[in-house]
């Protein structure tokens, strides 16, 4: 996952990475919750959803957190992506810290949740398996990988550095990190290829005050090109409204 900060926005670049038996996962549409309208493609075989972006410009995406996985025990699990779903409604940053702090996280498989507002301030929502914590505006790129994880990510991390994407706020750029093969076609790359899993799409999120758009390619995004845009209209949150303002007015940088 990476995304850049604009001026009036953000866009955001999710591939997800998922085992080969897993069914191939349904095209995002627009849904509404609690009023609230948003954007996400539905998991087939959970009927969650890994990322979603709503009307107020807040996207939430699920990273999965192999490092500290549980040790496997039978127990009922509540699906990590209904979690989503329930943060796809929230206006604002402070709304994810009290929903996650409601969390009985327990009855979670490990995760790490990120959530970013129209103003670019992020949130990471870490559970470990054993303690919860949320770590605030965290930097581009975040991955994971069920395999050799600390190499993979600090290869992704260099690659991400070496081709200037830290300051670049093209789309293209970063389309091309995500469909890219450097330095191998195998785990290391961003697109990812392993003989039990393999990256199997690209979500890219625009966020402006024009509106809120998704894109999505279903497929490995080196063979897949991104569809056509799914669009809706941007609503400002009030209390969003209210701590723009007040960040303006304080000339504290956010
Ligand atoms: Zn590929």
């Amino acid at each position: 996952m990476t995304w850049f900060v604009k001026e009036d926005g953000y866009e955001l670049f999710f591939n997800r990475d998922e085992r080969k038996s897993r069914s191939r996962a349904e095209l995002p549409t627009s849904q509404v919750a609690d009023g609230v309208q948003y954007l996400s493609p539905t998991d087939a075989d959970a009927g969650g959803t890994w990322i979603a972006v709503n009307h107020f410009g807040v996207t939430v995406c699920l990273l999965n957190h192999y490092q500290f996985e549980q040790i496997e025990t039978y127990k009922n699990w509540i699906s990590r992506g209904e979690m989503v779903r329930k943060f796809a409604t929230v206006a604002s940053i402070a709304q994810v810290n009290r929903l996650f702090e409601s969390l009985e996280l327990e009855d979670y498989r490990a995760f790490r949740m990120f959530v970013i507002d129209p103003e670019g301030s992020n949130r990471l929502c870490v559970w470990d398996g054993h303690s919860g914590r949320i770590e605030r505006n965290v930097t581009s790129p975040k991955s994971s990988s069920s395999v050799d994880a600390r190499h993979v990510k600090s290869v992704r991390k260099s690659l991400f550095a070496d081709l200037n994407l830290i300051d670049s706020k093209q789309a293209d750029d970063y389309i091309n990190y995500h469909a890219s093969h450097l330095p191998s076609r195998s785990k290391e790359s961003v697109c990812m290829h392993r003989d039990d899993a393999s990256t199997v799409s690209l979500s890219h999120v625009s966020v402006s005050s024009h509106g809120v758009s998704f894109r999505y390619a279903d497929g490995a995004p080196c063979q897949a090109a991104l569809g056509p845009a799914l669009a809706m209209r941007f609503v400002e949150a009030l209390d969003s409204k209210r701590s723009t303002s007040a960040i303006k007015a304080s000339s504290v940088p956010n």
